[in-house]
């Protein structure tokens, strides 16, 4: 913002540009009365992205100050937007009692919001702020998510790719690095995706939070952290007390995916629109549970590396699956907990409403089933699982003695607490309630009195309590009544007398003071109840856990799963494999399942045959199984023994990188590059015809370049699709490679793709095969057939045969296809509609009957 000269300035927009002056990188949101306002630069801004009116203020000066606003309790929602379009809010209030400032009412900033610390998202949304830093050696990154409190730190090499993939994987929406470091490298990345970058050279952090992050090895780490932690103290301006200890992720400790991986294999989302619907999240997300469902999102982008805890896993779904009773009753049980996680967070906020404590009652409540359940189950991990869930009797039943069964949004309002919580409660409402009987005893006297029978006693904020006789009546209201005019109204009149004020005082303070204690005893019961947040916490991963497993449990019957076999030797060998996503999106074509058997004597399996066949569904599945066996999931396969992987490596569909201006084949390049760079011998790398994007010879000779290396210096099982039909040869030259084929067959010139892997290479490419079933003219594909054939011949070039002048183009008449028959028909009834006299039934039959056509 411009510099101001603030003397022109009202005391009051003095205080504002004050305020403003330390909240340079934010929309402040400065409260009056009962709306937001914001001024200058922020209103211009606000009014363009909340599409609300831009207007002026007097403040003082010549010129009108710009402002605009929204109103308070409507804010959220306001605040939501810009945050999510990647602004900061900063949000200012009266900071003293007004009825007792001198002069101008003292006003700051109570919370900034940024779009890394905001709470209200999406339930299973994982929203994380991260910090970067950078040393002699390494890059370090700390990430947190706020909503939940739980937070990691990571050491990475000196390298900016692995960073930039690290950063991929973990999709901060806010990153916070010193003013020092050298963020020109990130700028791509972060404005391609949304990512709000904000400085912050502090780590200084108050002593009680040292536990958060004393088991970070280096100062370095530590530094990184604080630094994360101080902007977040910085900002939310208050004591967080639900953020849990740092958890140090080491590359080694679970099986590592770059971003290409995790977009390829469609892990949470699907390539093509981002929809989470196709994604393997999607398909395998049964949890009944918000936790459940980010923690098991958590594992499908970072599965386990240790075969002790995956063997357990599979252990409690074969559990599971022999004592369905228990788990049916189990996963009712767990119907019944909600977020927990989320909860907590909001009590350490300072933002929990009783509605809150109500659903952590509720979830308390459910625990002892639960642990009972657990505990009938008779296995280890379920053991382990309910010797630790604490089911907090106390806490659930000061909470059940507590609170009613709906208590409002607001704590400012009462009615929150039950009858015979508090006897201090239970005695000011009974005698406003003996006041409001009062209050009936005399609307029945004075009608007695008056002889007016529709005379009633209301009560208004403004005026208080009346007596209002409607208008018909008024002539019977006499002067030795003592009824003062108060209101006149089109039907009516309003009155006070002597008697009704004096009680009226006692009425709205016994009111004001019963409000004011349940929001003294809530403020209570929250401290009571935050004193617990560390075992409602671990409460709340370890039913995340039991939640998981019994979705591994019902996709393993849904899904037709079964128990793969971790091996300790360096063998794949999976019988039936079959692609999960595939088989659920088109159940009407039957998936045909394939071997994938890769013993110790083969590295790499090069894939051939025609396009549309099914390669890169082959090698997808095989990523999707080694994915779930790593997260402790039974498999789509017949039967499956595997080893356990470091790291997975894609280069699937041709996906090409327009934001950061890079092109499909610099992308594969890049792709190839990281994975040739990082494999090792214990990695799964899966190359989907690399080189196709350039020119053939080219291609051809970088693919052949990349599988002799893969075959000679890194050893890893590989698996390679390519439509070069000339690197099958290698066969002969490369010990540890196979060929095989995905089969396919052509009937009177029409392909028919059997989707079954075979042996050895394909002996065609029916490319133009392929092309045909696109509808391409059917000139075109003869002309093609006539090149093909030439090239075929003379070995790759071009004879005078092929020459374009041999062949006419308009000899092929074309057939009309059936599409553009059907559109004319469509068109046709579309035409004959007259708009003014069809009825709805009409419409929707010619609806119907289009729908039948197409
Ligand atoms: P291209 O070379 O053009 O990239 P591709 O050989 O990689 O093609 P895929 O994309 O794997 O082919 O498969 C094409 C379609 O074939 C898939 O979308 C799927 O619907 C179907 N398909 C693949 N494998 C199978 C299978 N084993 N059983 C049934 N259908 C399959």
């Amino acid at each position: 913002m411009e510099t101001i000269d603030k003397s022109m300035y009202t005391p009051m927009m003095r205080q504002f540009l004050t305020i403003k002056e330390d909240y340079n990188d934010a929309i402040v949101f400065f409260r009056l009365g009962d709306f937001y306002e914001m001024f200058f630069t922020d209103a211009y801004i606000a009014s363009r992205e909340l599409e609300i009116q831009l207007t002026a203020r007097d403040a003082g000066a010549k010129e009108r100050v710009p402002m605009c606003g929204v109103p308070h309790h409507a804010s959220e929602a306001y605040i939501e937007r810009l945050i999510n379009k990647g602004f900061k809010v900063a949000v200012v209030e009266q900071v003293e009692d007004p009825s007792t400032a001198k002069g101008i009412v003292k006003r700051d900033v109570v919370r900034l919001i940024t779009p890394g610390t905001y709470m209200d998202i999406k339930n299973d949304d994982i929203s994380y702020i991260a910090s970067v830093g950078l040393n002699i050696n390494n890059y370090t990154v700390s990430y947190l998510d706020i909503s939940t409190g739980e937070s990691f730190s990571i050491l990475l090499p000196k390298d900016q790719d692995v960073l930039l993939s690290e950063l991929n994987q973990i999709e901060p929406k806010e990153i916070i690095i010193s003013s020092y470091f050298d963020q020109s490298f990130l700028e791509n990345y972060t404005k391609n995706n949304g990512i709000l970058v904000s400085f912050n050279t502090d780590t200084q952090t108050p002593s009680f939070m040292d536990h958060l992050y004393n088991n970070l090895p280096s100062k370095e780490e530590k530094k990184t952290y604080k630094r994360l932690l101080n902007y977040i103290i910085k900002t939310q301006k208050r004591e967080l007390m639900h953020l849990k200890e740092v958890k140090i992720l080491e590359a080694s400790s679970y099986l590592r995916m770059d971003s290409s991986a995790v977009k390829n294999l469609e892990l949470t989302e699907t390539m093509r629109s981002s929809n989470r619907i196709g994604s393997l999240f999607w398909l395998i997300d049964k949890c009944e549970t918000a936790m459940g469902s980010r923690f098991l999102k958590k594992q499908i982008l970072r599965p386990l590396v240790n075969k002790e805890i995956i063997v357990k896993r599979y252990d409690t779904i074969d559990v599971l699956n022999k004592e369905f009773i228990i788990k049916e009753e189990i996963n009712n049980l767990l119907k019944n907990v909600y977020d927990l996680e989320r909860i907590v967070g909001r009590i350490s906020y300072g933002n929990t409403n009783a509605k809150d404590l109500v659903q952590l009652r509720r979830s308390l409540k459910v625990l002892p089933e639960l642990i009972k359940n657990l505990k009938a189950l008779k296995s280890d991990h379920t053991d382990f699982l309910s010797e630790n869930i604490n089911s907090l009797d106390e806490l659930a039943s000061l909470l059940e003695k507590a609170l009613v069964e709906d208590p409002p949004l607001t704590i400012k309002e009462g009615n929150m607490f039950k009858e015979n919580y508090d006897t201090n409660l239970d005695e000011i409402r009974n005698s406003s309630s003996n006041l409001k009987i009062w209050l009936k005893e005399l609307e029945q006297k004075e009608q007695t009195r008056t002889g007016i029978k529709k005379l009633k006693i209301g009560y208004n904020r403004v005026f208080g309590y009346y007596i209002e006789v409607p208008k018909g009546q008024i002539a019977n209201v006499k002067d030795e009544f003592g009824y003062i005019r108060k209101q006149t109204l089109s039907n009516s009149e309003r009155y006070i007398t002597d008697e009704l004020k004096s009680k009226e005082t006692i009425i709205l303070s016994g009111e004001e003071k019963s409000v004011k204690l349940e929001y003294e005893l809530f403020l209570e019961l929250r401290e009571i109840t935050s004193k617990n947040i560390s075992i409602i916490q671990k409460n709340a991963s370890l039913i995340s856990e039991i939640d998981m497993l019994i979705a591994f449990s019902k996709i393993s019957e849904e899904l037709d799963l079964i128990r793969p076999a971790i091996i300790d030797n360096d063998e794949i060998n999976i019988i039936d494999s079959r692609h999960p996503i595939v088989e659920k999106i088109n159940p009407s074509e039957a998936f045909i399942p394939n071997d994938i058997i890769m013993d110790k004597d083969v590295s790499i399996k090069l894939i051939t045959g025609p396009n549309m066949s099914g390669k890169s569904t082959y090698m997808r599945q095989l990523a999707i199984t080694v994915i779930l066996a790593q997260m402790g999931s039974f498999v789509p396969a017949k039967s499956a023994s595997i080893p356990i992987f470091d790291q997975i490596f894609t280069r699937i569909g041709a996906s090409d990188d327009l934001v950061s201006g890079k092109s499909t084949f610099m992308v594969e390049m890049l792709d190839a590059n990281n994975a040739i760079k990082n494999a090792t011998k214990n990695s799964l790398i899966l190359f989907d015809e690399i080189g196709r994007g350039t020119a053939t010879y080219d291609g051809m000779a970088l693919a052949q370049a990349i599988i002799e290396y893969i075959h000679e210096k890194i050893g890893c099982k590989t698996l390679f699709s390519t439509h070069y039909h000339e690197l099958t040869d290698l066969e002969n030259h490369l010990d540890k490679l196979k060929n095989v084929h995905v089969s396919a067959e052509d009937e009177n010139g029409k392909i028919v793709f059997l989707h079954k892997l075979k042996e050895g290479p394909t002996d065609k490419s029916y490319g133009i095969n392929v092309a045909s079933l696109a509808n391409l003219p059917k000139a075109l594909i003869e002309r093609s057939k006539i090149i093909l054939n030439d090239l075929e011949k003379n070995h790759q070039k071009l004879s005078n045969d092929s020459s374009i002048t041999l062949f006419n183009f308009d000899e092929f008449e074309e057939e009309k296809t059936e599409i553009p028959k059907i559109n004319n028909e469509i068109t046709d009834m579309l035409n004959d509609i007259s708009i003014d006299e069809i009825t709805p039934i009409e419409a929707l039959n010619i609806l119907n009957k289009i729908i039948n056509k197409i």
